[in-house]
């Protein structure tokens, strides 16, 4: 088949959560705009994108530019359906859908509370490559009504009608593939669940990913290279789904006290900055509650700068952090609200009394900690995430 690479680039799509990332890093909106709303869903365009619009103008600027950009249009309204089928079938079975996003590489529907149950994930990953199959069927019907030739498969100069035919089958079946991070590996991994726990069946599909890679490049490097770099995302993205799973699965097994600081020091905020910095000089705790006659009043880094001058009580200095309960799941809350936090460490509170701090080192090592034990598939240690925690005498 004629394919000229913006299909190529355009047919991949992910499912993400879009909820804590495990990996660490802090959320950053990514760099897009919304282009509407479908069922409350935020259908949104990364900037990106303008360079596939910019490689569509350059490629049509001869054959028509106004077809080109049609087309293009097309391409991504075929997309959005695709993501939009998983996205409301996530959504009917009880995932909050925040947005759908639209890369140069594909779509990316951000899920937050993606049920976990094999069928769950069986029916959300194959919705999209058969919404993909539907619209082909609906088209190649049209077509039939209107008398449109289908045949040969040309992309880039056929038929609009044909052309999203055949667009949509290529997008169902590089989909079906059964290979993350395409649905076909989720769909894999859901039947693989059957008989092995989810991270084993994450690695047996990751594998399959990774050498189903292998062999795509192979055949790319004979054939066209461009198959070549989408055997390397495929890998990557592999490799990536697989990592991102296990350090979900290994964080359910840990609990917020396993990772805090127990009993904290804390300062009252008629305390002055001066004795603050003195005591910063012999507790290495660094960030400290300011806990006052009605409870928990803020956070104190004893870091920052405006700590270094300053001179007057610490009320003066302390920062509104938001605190968390004591019984907050880690990976959802917690991770998150120190993450985004504007301190290095947050409260953790139980019945209205400071009983532990979460520090972003702390959430840093434990996170190193699983992703190191993730990279080496020893099974025997069940838990190995959580670091022994400190605890004040
Ligand atoms: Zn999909």
């Amino acid at each position: 088949m004629a394919l000229d690479p913006p299909h190529r680039i355009a047919s991949a799509d992910r499912i993400a959560p879009a909820g804590p990332k495990a990996a660490g890093a802090p959320r950053r909106r990514p760099a897009s705009f919304s282009i509407g709303h479908v069922t409350g869903i935020d259908i949104r365009v990364h900037v990106t994108f303008f360079l596939i619009v910019a490689l569509f103008a350059f490629a049509t600027w001869s054959t028509g530019i106004v077809g080109g950009m049609v087309w293009l249009v097309i391409i991504f309204a075929c997309i959005v359906v695709h993501e939009l089928a998983h996205s409301l079938v996530a959504r009917r079975r009880g995932a909050v859908v925040h947005e759908i996003v639209l890369l140069p590489i594909g779509g990316v529907s951000k899920l937050e509370h993606l049920p976990e149950s094999p069928a769950d994930e069986f029916a959300i990953a194959i919705v999209g490559p058969l919404a993909s199959f539907g619209l082909a069927g609906f088209g190649a019907l049209v077509a039939l009504g209107l008398g449109v030739s289908l045949w040969p498969v040309d992309l880039a100069t056929g038929s609009l009608l044909a052309r999203l035919v055949w667009f949509n089958l290529l997008i169902g079946g590089f989909n079906l593939l059964p290979a993350f991070p395409m649905d076909g590996g989720r769909v894999l991994r859901s039947l693989l669940e059957r008989h092995y726990d989810l991270e084993d069946a994450t690695r047996i599909a990751a594998r399959t990913g990774r050498a189903f890679a292998i062999g795509l490049a192979v055949v790319g490097i004979l054939v066209d290279v461009w198959l070549v770099f989408i055997a390397v995302f495929v890998y990557f993205g592999a490799t990536a789904e697989e990592q991102a799973t296990i350090v979900h699965v290994r964080l359910r097994g840990v609990q917020l006290a396993d990772v805090m600081l127990l009993d904290p020091t804390l300062i009252a905020p008629t305390m002055s900055v001066p004795e603050l910095r003195a005591l910063a000089r012999r507790d290495p705790q660094r960030v400290f509650p300011v806990v006052g006659p009605g409870g928990y009043q803020g956070m104190v880094d004893a870091t920052t700068a405006g700590v270094a001058d300053a001179v007057g009580p610490v009320a003066a200095v302390a920062r509104a952090v938001p605190v968390i309960a004591a019984s907050s799941n880690l990976e959802e809350i917690a991770i998150p609200s120190v993450v985004g936090s504007s301190t290095a460490a947050v409260a953790v509170i139980d019945a209205g009394r400071v009983v532990g701090l979460l520090r972003i080192e702390d959430v840093e090592h434990l996170l190193t900690d699983i992703s190191q034990a993730a990279a080496h598939p020893t099974r025997t240690q069940a838990t190995p995430a959580a670091r022994p925690t400190r605890s004040r005498q």
